[in-house]
């Protein structure tokens, strides 16, 4: 997927991230409330110098006090006789302007604090922090009142002195996510390019945290616009005639029994301005929020969603342990629908060694992950078929039955092991919790357990390793820990997402080794993930390769690497090296796999392939059983002998 983002020109790209900003507020139903009823507070408030509003300050003693709804006076007037329905949109207007202004020179202010404290770190850190601590050490209203005091009365001091107490939130919070990056690899290297400190930070640290900054600005200007209201009120902020929200409030507090209206028409109208503030902040960080942002605000689930329209009739295939039969899965991503997984069928029987090989975004961990319900939902589902373990289909199994199977029948190594690893915990605490997890064993035995799963997986001084924690090993130690945590409890199935990629030639040697022995010993299953053909061709009985969501060809290994039918398998043999053969052409495959939500009519690979004709592009092209258990989707399959690019077909195809 991220080459396919890649590929897209990035105007457009930005353009489509600020509709899906759009929709995905406008989605939540709360925010989009408060966002209406905000920009209608301001759009009256900016429209005041073209309303037909008479003078809010002109007092009129004979009007004195009429109540609302009176002609003339829609909201009635005050105890000096002015209109309040005038004096309340130049009021907000003022108050708008002021708590906007606060906020803004509260976020500059706090978030360059927080920016050089956090990257300069040491004294400067220490030094700019004491500064802020001693700032939150007092009340903030009082120090907002002392500041005032000061300064004299006025809103320009007010506006100061919010700003001032406000600065601590954004130091400390900007602070705070500044130290986690400025440690990064990505900031190491542009300090290595040369870049100077002041770049840095605009370049590299500035757009990270700026969607922080957003987040707290649209989360403290309420509050601003609260806590100007409250010095107005006290007479500290907007003097007289001038007309603020707060200070109006302030006016109606002396005839609060005679005539009610003069308070609650502007308290009325600073709680409708607030609470619309803090609801749209609240949508506009749900959604600059990366965790919350691909779909439904909801926390992802133990295990995906099954959604299928129907549950299939499946029986096994006789002597298949694990049976996946017209396996699809989908990410409902802001609307569009990803089809990662379109309809897969695997079948892995007792101490079999199936490889499942494809190119990077070809939807093999998405395989592997939908059969135990891996994949996180949202945004995945599994939109259809079945997976049956022993006959028996694990989509349709209750939560805790496919709880207490993986890691003990069946488990995974995933992709990234670090990742996967708890960063809190010794590797060796976390492979004895895997073994306690299923098993009866007590503390002691699962210890000596442990260390003997590392021996197996060649971890050298097992005893002092497991006391590592993950960060002390290297990759290739922790991709063996993981494999270790998945031989935990002699799974009868082990699904190995390429877990001898970040592994040099040796130990992945030692690893397969140990694949093979565990299969030969105990008679588990594997299934094998991988982009290698050269991994392949040494452990996996069986091969079946992937492209884009869907398996193009499966067979025995042998006599698929002997004579590839399909164009793509063709391909990908080609692309691995053959030791004393220096002189050969290694060719890349032209073109990129297609989207998982643009996936083209027909073949998926004929875009890029060779021998593709015009009927490769309509309809669908079943996967045709041939001899010797294997099978191919490919209309023009090659023959034995023959090239990937040679055939009848090169002439007719134009490669994309
Ligand atoms: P690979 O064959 O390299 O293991 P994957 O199975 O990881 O490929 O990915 C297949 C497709 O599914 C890709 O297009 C990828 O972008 C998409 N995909 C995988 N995981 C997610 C996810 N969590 N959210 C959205 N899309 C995903
Ligand atoms: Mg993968």
């Amino acid at each position: 997927m991220a080459g396919a983002v890649i590929a897209e020109p990035a105007t457009a790209r930005r353009g489509k991230g600020r509709a899906g900003f759009w929709r995905l507020l406008l989605n939540n139903r709360l925010a989009a409330c408060g966002l209406l009823v905000l920009m209608a507070i301001v759009l009256v408030a900016l429209a005041a110098p073209l309303l037909p509003l008479p003078d809010p300050d002109l007092t009129a003693p004979a009007d004195r006090l009429i109540r609302p709804l009176e002609p003339g006076h829609p909201l009635g007037t005050d105890a000096l006789g002015r209109d309040i329905l005038s004096r309340l949109i130049w009021g907000t207007r003022v108050s708008l302007a002021v708590g906007i202004s606060a906020t803004l020179i509260a976020a500059v202010l706090g978030s360059l604090i927080g920016l050089v404290a956090g990257y300069a770190g040491g004294r400067v850190d220490s030094l700019l922090m004491r500064g802020i601590d001693m700032i939150m050490a007092f009340p903030y209203i009082l120090l907002a009142l002392a500041i005032v005091a000061v300064l004299g009365p006025g809103l320009l001091n007010a506006l100061y002195a919010i700003a001032v107490v406000n600065i601590p939130f954004f130091a400390r919070n900007i602070r705070g996510i500044t130290l986690g990056l400025a440690r990064r690899e990505f900031v190491d290297a542009a300090r290595l390019s040369g870049k100077s400190h002041v770049r840095i930070l605009l370049g590299e640290i500035l757009p990270n945290v700026l969607p922080v900054i957003v987040i707290t600005m649209s989360t403290t200007v309420g509050w601003m616009i609260l806590e100007t209201a409250g010095l107005s009120f006290l007479g500290l902020g907007a003097q007289p005639p001038q007309a603020d929200l707060g200070s109006m409030l302030g006016e109606g507090r002396g005839v609060l029994f005679t005539a009610p209206h003069v308070a609650i028409v502007p308290g009325l109208l600073i709680f409708a301005l607030v609470m619309s503030i803090n609801l749209a902040g609240d949508g506009v960080r749900d959604v600059l929020d990366p965790r919350l942002r691909s779909g439904a605000l909801t926390r992802p689930v133990a295990r995906t969603e099954i959604a299928r329209a129907r549950v299939p009739e499946a029986s096994p295939a006789p002597g298949a342990m694990l049976d996946v039969q017209g396996l699809r899965t989908e990410f409902a991503i802001g609307g569009e629908i990803h089809r990662a997984v379109g309809g897969v069928d695997l079948a892995l029987g007792r101490g079999e060694c199936l490889g499942l090989v494809g190119e990077s975004g070809s939807g093999k961990s998405v395989t592997a992950m939908s059969i135990m319900g891996l994949v996180p939902t949202p945004p995945g589902r599994i939109a259809g078929g079945a997976a049956l373990l022993d006959g028996e289909d694990l989509f349709s199994m209750p939560d805790e039955r496919i709880r207490r199977l993986r890691g003990s029948e069946v488990a995974h190594v995933f992709q990234d092991p670090l990742s996967t690893l708890h960063p809190l915990f010794t590797v060796g605490d976390q492979i004895v919790e895997a073994i306690r997890a299923h098993g009866s064993l007590d503390r002691r035995s699962a210890e000596a357990r442990a260390l003997d799963l590392l021996a197996l997986v060649r971890i050298p001084n097992p005893a002092e390793r497991s006391r590592a924690y993950p960060h002390e090993l290297s990759g290739g130690m922790r991709q063996r820990v993981c494999i270790a945590m998945a031989l935990a409890n002699d799974p009868r199935i082990l699904i190995a997402d390429e877990p001898t990629t970040a592994l040099d030639v040796t130990v992945q040697a030692r690893i397969l080794a140990l694949m093979e022995r565990l299969r030969r010993e105990r008679d588990a299953a594997v299934l094998f993930i991988t982009h290698d053909f050269g991994v392949v061709s040494t452990i996996c009985d069986r091969v079946a390769v992937m492209y884009a969501g869907r398996v193009v060809e499966t067979g025995p290994t042998q006599a698929i690497l002997d004579a590839p039918a399909h164009p793509y398998t063709a391909r990908l043999i080609a692309c691995v090296p053959v030791l004393g053969e220096p002189g050969r052409r290694l060719d890349a495959i032209p073109g990129r796999p297609p989207m998982a939500n643009r996936l083209p009519d027909g073949c998926a690979f004929a875009p890029r392939c060779p021998r593709a004709t015009p009927e490769c592009r309509e309809g669908e092209i079943g996967l045709v059983p041939g001899e010797a258990g294997r099978a191919v989707r490919c209309l023009h399959p090659l023959g034995p002998g023959e090239g990937p690019g040679g055939g009848a077909g090169e002439t007719a195809g134009e490669p994309a």
